[in-house]
């Protein structure tokens, strides 16, 4: 059972697990029953995202990279489709003119 993920915390982990799910893999994440123990392992060594074999390593690092690409950049800008106004994608809704934007993939 190949590593292919090492998480800073729970959330990462389990978006990336999330996104090998649905790429149609099989994963877990080991290590998150150990968040009592934290001080005697190094975050970043204790959540880690296995997938359940070895076959599946190189698609599951390719849903990997593409995420972590995703994490650096935050993804693009886009427009308001009410009022035009740019918006990060991590707004629901325009501050500028209130309009809900639309949850794309
Ligand atoms: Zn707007």
């Amino acid at each position: 059972m190949p590593i292919v993920y090492r998480a800073a915390n729970m959330v990462d982990a389990q978006l990336v697990l999330d996104e090998l799910k649905a790429a149609g893999l099989s994963a877990r994440i080991s290590g998150q029953y150990l968040s009592g123990a934290v001080g005697e392992i190094p975050p970043n060594e204790a959540i880690s995202v296995w997938v359940d074999s070895d076959r599946q390593y190189t698609l599951a690092r390719q849903v990997v990279t593409e995420f972590e690409a995703s994490q650096r950049t935050g993804g693009a800008e886009k427009p308001c489709h009410g009022c035009g106004e740019m918006l990060a994608p991590q707004f629901g809704k325009c501050w500028n003119c209130g309009a809900w934007q639309s949850v794309e993939p």
